[in-house]
């Protein structure tokens, strides 16, 4: 028989001899992501087997089973799954790039742990920790017996199987164990680890095991020749034989027990299905385990919710929120195989994408329904209405969570680190929940200190005449921080909630109102509660700047909508405000950094610009004098509004369009301020030729 040798996909092969290399201690994980692949092979032909019965004849019996071979230095794990063909072998182990084995491959080198690489759908190349070479002896229905042989070089051999044992159906997964690794060949190892990470796998998991039993012969027999009909074949020890001391009957002399190696089969796990537990004789070490089981996870999950629905319709389930978002939460084109969805205890499909909602992708656990049908088809699923109902409560019951969650600080802490985006996306997607997620909404503030608080803290604290929920959004909360519009909240005593979070601005947006109160972004053009003094005193302040504001909106033109005079803007001069409807700055800058291309958008979109001057700063006061010395055309002038303008756009978080420009005009300033000649500073640094600062990098902290 010959071989064929195939190359690996090249990250593979680095990921290989990461792992072969590796000091890491914990290996023992290796088994975990060898019986979760054998247990997943299980699911895909039983659950094939449902609309074709004669696929199970190859193997009628579902298991997995774990064989040490002391002698050879070899481990065998066998599964009665769906097996490979020749083309799957190939493929799923080995030239198929994979996203997971880069993102795992980084996540090391940040620290992540060996044993999360189940997380990343490379768990089969674990086997690398304890072996150092392997083969797969894989048989699936649609063809032949393959043997795929890899030693975690840069390729790997498949051989059509004319040697070993023909198995009807699976794959046999024989490692060649490390010489420091031959601790897995125990049986008491073995029932340790499968105790402790694969208890609640679905299929009896059977351990060979070597076992002494007693056995009674006749003496006479026994005294003439050696029992060798009574062994196996395989077993090279000799009976132990052993006189049988037996004081009080003195009759039974003629016979005499022998001991005897066999071989046997132990099942090693428990197969019952944690669900159909009431809840309160379930541990919490047990769900913990059964957590870690179906997971892939290697950590503890953060909250388990384990509920039995009754009555039309009849469903059980366990839904576990995890401590950490996984590295591919956002990835629209990953399959969500987080709920595995059961009827009547038999495991039917992860890929229901129908159970639960996207924004919820990140929970995960067991459905088992009463009342499905068990060939449930794609079109089926798709469209039942029981699966709808499933949903609803799967919804409700995860909120309850949540909400339990938020009682406790630092477990909240925990979750809403992780989960936040999936709250607000929650919040953008589900009307019918989105103010019982409101709820469960943080933000820092310009009354938190730092800390987190809720939109239920924030209306218990309004004003008296505080009429609505203000926010400001932003890059960040430092830049947040420093906006020339808080000034004015702060003066009324409001509170202006910081949201710093791309996504904050979409779900605000959808979620408008809270508690009765309108939430309000406070850098675009709203009116803030006022006084009818402090609205008249405007209107004369307005007045009396008019033509200032007049040769403003000349000069800028149709860069603004128009100009508008405020006392609120702390010590800066002037601001940007947008429009009510529109982006706000931070959604334009947000929009560009998606590279937003479509132009008719953009400008259909995009900020209408309100430039709002302060008549308490000197520099306007300034200018406004130079205005009504009819100095309006001077170039000063000119040029101050402009520079006016480009630093309010920076303070209110835009970027400029032709940062060159603005730069040109701060050199001319600074050779004012250094006392050189203008147009000698030009001469050497010509304005054109001043060096372009990327839009993005003009921070406001920087400018200020
Ligand atoms: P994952 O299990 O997350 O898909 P693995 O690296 O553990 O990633 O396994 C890679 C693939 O190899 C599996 O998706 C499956 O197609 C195949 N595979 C691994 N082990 C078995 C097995 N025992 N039986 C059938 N297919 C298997
Ligand atoms: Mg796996």
């Amino acid at each position: 028989m010959s071989s064929e040798t195939f190359e690996f996909q090249a990250e593979i092969t680095q990921l290989m001899s990461l792992i072969i290399n590796t000091v890491y201690s914990n290996k023992e994980i290796f088994l975990r992501e060898l019986i979760s692949n054998a247990s997943d092979a299980l699911d895909k032909i039983r659950y094939k087997a449902l609309s074709d019965k004669s696929l199970l004849d190859s193997e009628p019996n579902l298991f997995i089973r774990i064989t040490p071979h002391k002698d050879q230095k070899v481990l065998e794990i066998r599964d009665s799954g769906i097996g490979m063909t020749k083309a799957e072998l190939i493929n799923n182990l080995g030239t198929i790039a994979k996203s997971g084995t880069k993102s795992f491959m980084e996540a090391l080198s940040a620290g992540a742990d060996v044993s999360m690489i189940g997380q990343f759908g490379v768990g089969f190349y674990s086997l690398f920790l304890v072996a150092d070479r392997v083969q797969v002896i894989s048989k699936s229905n649609d063809d032949d017996q393959y043997i795929w042989e890899s030693n975690a070089g840069g390729s790997f051999t498949i051989t059509k199987d004319e040697t070993n044992e023909k198995i009807g159906r699976g794959t046999i997964l024989r490692l060649f164990m490390k010489s420091d690794q031959l601790e897995y060949l125990e049986e008491k190892t073995i029932k340790d680890v499968v105790k402790k990470h694969s208890e609640f796998v679905s299929y009896p998991i059977e351990l060979m095991v070597t076992k002494e039993v007693e056995k009674e012969v006749k003496k006479e027999e026994k005294n003439d020749e050696e029992p060798k009909e009574d062994k196996k074949e395989e077993d090279s020890d000799k009976p132990k034989i052993e006189e049988i001391e037996d004081e009080d009957n003195k009759t039974e002399e003629k016979t005499e027990k022998i001991k005897e190696v066999v071989e046997e089969l132990e099942v090693l796990n428990k197969t019952k299905p944690l669900w159909t537990r009431p809840p309160s004789e379930v541990t919490q070490e047990e769900y913990n385990a059964f957590y870690k089981s179906i997971s892939n996870d290697w950590e503890e999950p953060l909250a388990v919710k384990h509920f039995s629905v009754e009555g039309q319709l009849e469903f059980k389930a366990i839904l576990f929120v995890p401590k950490r978002a996984p590295y591919d939460l956002f990835e629209s084109k990953k399959k969500n195989n987080n709920i595995k969805l059961y009827v009547r205890r038999v495991f039917i499909t992860d890929e229901a994408t129908e159970l639960i909602p996207s924004w919820l992708s990140f929970v995960k656990g067991v459905v088992d329904s009463e009342d499905l049908p068990l060939n449930l088809s794609r079109e089926v699923l798709q469209q039942n209405k029981i699966l709808k109902v499933i949903k609803k409560n799967i919804v409700k019951k995860l909120l309850e969570t949540f909400q339990e969650l938020a009682e406790d600080e630092e477990q909240y802490k925990t979750f809403y680190t992780n989960f936040s985006k999936s709250l607000k996306l929650g919040i953008h997607e589900d009307t019918q929940n989105r103010e019982t997620l409101a709820k469960l909404l943080r933000y820092q503030s310009s009354k938190s200190n730092g800390e987190l608080t809720s939109l239920t803290d924030y209306v218990t604290g309004m004003k008296e005449h505080q009429k609505n929920i203000y926010y400001l959004t932003g890059e960040s909360i430092k830049a947040i921080k420093t906006s020339p519009f808080l000034p004015a909240l702060n003066a009324k005593g409001f509170e202006v909630l910081y949201l710093d979070d791309p996504i904050d601005e979409y779900a605000i947006s959808q979620l408008k109102e809270f508690d009765g109160k309108k939430l309000v972004d406070i850098t675009k053009d709203f009116e803030l509660e006022e006084t009818e003094e402090e609205k008249k005193a405007k209107e004369e302040e307005a007045k009396k700047l008019e033509p200032l504001t007049a040769r403003l909106k000349e000069i800028l033109g149709e860069k603004i909508e128009k100009v508008d005079v405020s006392e609120t803007l702390g010590d800066s001069p002037a601001a940007i405000r947008t429009a009510q409807f529109g982006w706000s700055a931070n959604m334009e800058r947000i929009m560009k950094a998606q590279s937003f291309n479509d132009d008719s958008m953009a400008s259909y979109m995009s900020a209408k610009k309100i430039f709002v001057i302060n008549p308490k700063s000197p520099i306007i006061k300034e200018l406004a004098t130079k205005i009504s010395n009819g100095e309006g055309e001077s170039k000063t002038v000119l040029d101050l509004t402009k520079l006016l303008f480009d630093t309010a756009m920076l303070t209110s978080g835009f970027s400029l369009e032709e940062p060159s420009s603005f730069a040109g005009r701060i050199n001319r300033l600074i050779s004012l301020g250094l006392g050189v000649d203008s147009d000698e500073a030009a001469e050497s640094a010509p304005v054109e030729e001043v060096e372009e600062v990327p839009a993005e990098d003009n921070e406001m902290e920087e400018v200020d």
